[in-house]
């Protein structure tokens, strides 16, 4: 590396040139070969940090050693996420479109905290969740054409906590927060009581619902739940409805709760972090029945739509209560954009200020699929979830917990928990595939989420040929 005299040196635009097209050239070898690869890393704790050196280098190094140094230590402790064979949790997809947007967005090094800190993230990103609104069939309140709009966050932990806090602005702000109660499923996901907890909801305001024989919210246990608390003088606030639970894919009844609440003021909002990106495809729009009542809807791209983390799309009906919750202008901060009211400064819809150009990698996903190829994605996945879910009812040793729902597939051993738990260990060490687990009901049960970028109908007849090995 040539040595400046003063010690610092920033990359040529050559060495720049070159140290990215080696680093892209880098990521398409670790996907070609990311097949080979056990999709778990077989080291123990503190193995990476012991070969990694105690202090930062005084002088700068070469790129090609820094990059060398990440095939050499980092790709040893890597859970392969983008492996066909990962089934476990809920996908995170990657794809090459998204990639780069990701990396021309971090190039640009904008941030976008308000319009005026640039113009181009804050009417992209409201451009590209209009389009998603058609896109998805959400209903109009969720368009910017009116007083809502959407705004994309770093997780749907985030995008429900801002559903809270306007929400809670909506019912009258800190002043009541005491007598506040919010209803949630047992099957929500537990980023929703831990965002209820972060805006000082106490714990035993937050009534888990029980769920039906399907999972979903019962709605005879919400409706009696919060007419107890309305004759307690309490406020219900707040009500999430789950199309798509993360243990079993079960989807609530948003049209029910919606006609529970209307005669009360609390909140609905509709947690769709993983099934919502199903709904670019019309068969399955139907989920959401119900959710041109609701105040918020969040779903996540960055799962299940080809988008790489982090990209959850937040839709809210009336952005008034989040940005009079959110929006304290300091005299730093002040623009003749913003003081004008023409604009949207999009860090008042969220808790941090500052905000990445997030927007870029989505629109080149939704341009470089097009609608037409990621219909066809989420049907690919339904379709080899739907056949995998075939072989499993055939078999006499294994049983489905629940229905398929989705792409998602629920299953156990008919020998019980122990021999559940013990095929989910087996087929996991054979590092071709990669389950995880849920308890329903009381029961072990290993989830198969269907939804890896490049999975697809032949992965999973790999993986129950691994099964009927295993069983
Ligand atoms: C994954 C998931 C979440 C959490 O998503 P993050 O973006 O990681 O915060 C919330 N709700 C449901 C239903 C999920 O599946």
């Amino acid at each position: 590396m040539k040595k400046d005299k003063d010690n610092l040196h920033h990359m040529t635009p050559e060495e720049f040139r070159s140290a990215g097209y080696a680093t892209i050239d880098w990521l398409v070898d670790y996907m070609s070969d990311i097949e080979k690869q056990p999709i778990t890393p077989s080291i123990s704790p503190g193995d990476i940090r012991a070969s990694l050196p105690n202090h930062a280098p005084e002088k700068g190094e070469e790129f090609d050693i820094l990059l060398k140094d990440v095939e050499r230590i980092i790709s040893k402790g890597l859970t392969h996420w983008q492996h066909p064979g990962f089934y476990g949790y809920f996908p995170a997809n990657s794809s090459p479109p998204a990639i780069l947007g990701d990396l021309i967005s971090t190039g640009l090094g904008v941030q976008g905290m308000l319009w005026a800190t640039s113009p181009s993230c804050t009417e992209l990103e409201t451009h590209v969740l209009d389009w998603l609104v058609e896109l998805c069939g959400l209903p109009k309140q969720f368009h910017s054409s009116g007083n809502g709009g959407g705004v994309i966050q770093d997780s749907a932990s985030s995008s429900t906590l801002c559903a809270v806090i306007a929400a809670r602005e909506r019912a009258g702000g800190s002043k009541f927060l005491t007598q506040m109660c919010a209803y949630i499923s047992d099957q929500a996901h537990s980023s929703v009581e831990k965002d209820l907890l972060i805006a000082g909801i106490s714990s035993d305001h937050i009534r888990l619902i029980e769920t039906e024989r399907d999972f979903s919210i019962c709605l005879e246990k919400l409706n009696l739940a919060i007419g107890h608390d309305l004759n307690n003088g309490l406020i219900p606030f707040f009500v999430v409805g789950t199309v798509g639970t993360t243990s079993s894919g079960a989807v609530d009844d948003i049209s029910g709760i919606c006609d529970i609440t209307k005669h009360t003021k609390a909140w609905v909002h509709v947690d769709a972090a993983w099934a919502g990106s199903a709904t670019v495809c019309p068969e399955f729009q139907h989920l959401l029945n119900g959710v041109e009542n609701v105040d918020s809807y969040v779903f996540n791209p960055h799962k299940w739509l080809l988008t790489n983390f982090d990209c959850s799309a937040f839709f809210v009906a009336d952005s008034r209560p989040l940005t009079k919750a959110l929006s304290i202008v300091p005299e730093y901060l002040k623009n003749s954009q913003s003081q004008k009211g023409k604009v949207i400064d999009y860090r008042d819809w969220q808790v941090p200020l500052g905000r990445r150009f997030r927007s870029l990698k989505l629109w080149f996903v939704l341009r470089s699929y097009g609608a037409e190829g990621l219909r066809s994605y989420i049907r690919g996945h339904v379709a080899a979830a739907e056949w995998l879910a075939g072989e499993i009812a055939i078999n006499h040793k294994l049983r489905l917990v629940v229905a398929r729902s989705l792409s998602l597939v629920c299953f156990c051993h008919v020998d019980g928990d122990h021999a559940s738990e013990v095929l989910l260990k087996k087929l996991n060490a054979t590092g071709q595939v990669l389950l995880t687990h849920t308890v329903l009901s009381g029961n072990y049960t290993i989830r198969v989420a269907v939804g890896g970028t490049y999975t697809s109908k032949r992965d999973l007849e790999i993986l129950m040929k691994l099964i009927e090995k295993n069983i």
